[in-house]
């Protein structure tokens, strides 16, 4: 642990830009609200800034990449693979526990089962991760519910936690405590330690106010959505509401749902291109033969609930697929927030009414 003075941030930051392209939240000039985006240069990073309104998967997992080219010749049946080399080092700073909680979600889907996803090895192997601990929550986060924050538990280089005049600098991995000695920073003591418990208990203690009966209910949740007892008319209700926009999932910290298209170029070889997708999109499940097991909306929309809160779920992340960040409530036109859904539960537990 060591201390950094509020006014040596520059240098950190500095620092970080000289060797990776710097990511973090930028307030936007017109519309004030705050987006997670590369930086043009480091003053425009803000530390203090709200839960921004994207989450940083996309520096892992780009709406758009290109994950591989190819060639095939059908008379001869050669095949010649090229995997190009797009990926640049990048510094992600201000990532908040319930984003970086999303992106251990990311790390388990892509490298940690069956298969180990090479491009996004590569986005990962190539990150520098500085967290940023809530001292206060803001008015959509419930993190406490699903042990996501608001402060990092593991998983960061570089751990920051705003103590007034400084910042406690917690480093959680090689590169992080190589960092903290380039900067010359001077070690934390104890009564360090113990302000950033007192900062994080205060915070949690904020949430006594907002993550009430929906968000407090959440356990209750998982467990009736694990042991099957959920009403399918509960999930017609869900699925009535929903638009089938899609947006809860672009949003959504852990939402890792992708398409493959290969797209045939003008130079000759075949791009294959990985998008973003979404559970909620009528197509998303859809096989040959046009066979589509989740044609009806509540079939989908119950997909996505279970993803975000069952038990099994969770064991395959080793953590809540839901987050807490509360984005989807935000977006939702429809109003099914992943909350709103919880609610949706409690009342048809309690036979109480909306
Ligand atoms: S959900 Fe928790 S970790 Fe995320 S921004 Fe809110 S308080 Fe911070
Ligand atoms: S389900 Fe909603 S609240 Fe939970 S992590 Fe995803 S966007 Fe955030
Ligand atoms: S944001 Fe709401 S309306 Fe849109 S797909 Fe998600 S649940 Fe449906």
């Amino acid at each position: 642990m060591y201390i950094l003075p509020k006014s040596d941030l520059p240098m950190l930051l500095r620092t970080l830009a000289d060797r990776y392209e710097l990511f973090g939240p930028i307030v936007d000039p017109v519309s004030g609200e705050t987006l997670f985006d590369r930086a043009a240069s480091p003053e425009d990073l803000r530390l203090d800034a709200p839960i921004p309104v994207n989450t940083p998967k996309f520096t892992v997992f780009p709406h758009l990449e290109r994950i591989l080219s190819f060639r095939y010749d059908r008379d001869s049946k050669d095949l010649d693979i090229v995997r190009d080399d797009l990926v640049r080092p990048k510094a992600l700073v201000g990532v908040r526990s319930c984003d970086l909680n999303g992106l251990l979600c990311f790390d388990r889907f892509f490298l940690g089962q069956e298969y180990v996803d090479e491009v996004y090895r590569d986005h990962r192997r190539k990150m520098l991760i500085v967290t940023n601990t809530c001292v206060r929550p803001f008015v959509q986060c419930f993190c406490v519910c699903t042990d996501s924050g608001p402060y990092a538990a593991e998983g960061y280089d570089v751990n920051l936690t705003d103590l007034g005049s400084a910042y406690l600098f917690e480093t959680g991995s090689e590169k992080g405590a190589a960092l903290a000695v380039e900067l010359g920073l001077a070690a934390a003591g104890p009564a360090d330690a113990a302000a950033r418990d007192a900062a994080v208990n205060h915070s949690i203690g904020l949430f006594d106010g907002q993550a009430v009966e929906n968000k407090a209910w959440i356990s209750r949740a998982v467990n009736r959505l694990t042991t099957g007892f959920v009403k399918p008319e509960t999930w017609e209700y869900i699925g009535r509401q929903c638009f089938e926009c899609g947006a809860c999932s672009f949003v959504c910290p852990s939402c890792s749902c992708f398409n493959i298209e290969d797209v045939a170029t003008q130079a000759g070889p075949t791009d294959r291109l990985r998008t973003w997708d979404s559970c909620s999109f009528e197509g998303y499940a859809r096989m040959a033969g046009e066979h589509n097991p989740r044609r009806p909306v509540e079939d989908r929309r119950n997909k996505r609930f279970f993803c975000k809160l069952s038990y099994s779920q969770s064991k395959k992340y080793l953590r809540p697929g839901c987050v807490g960040c509360g984005r989807c409530a935000r977006v939702c036109p429809g109003d099914i927030g992943l909350p709103n859904v919880v609610t949706a539960i409690r009342r048809e537990t309690t036979g109480s009414k909306p």
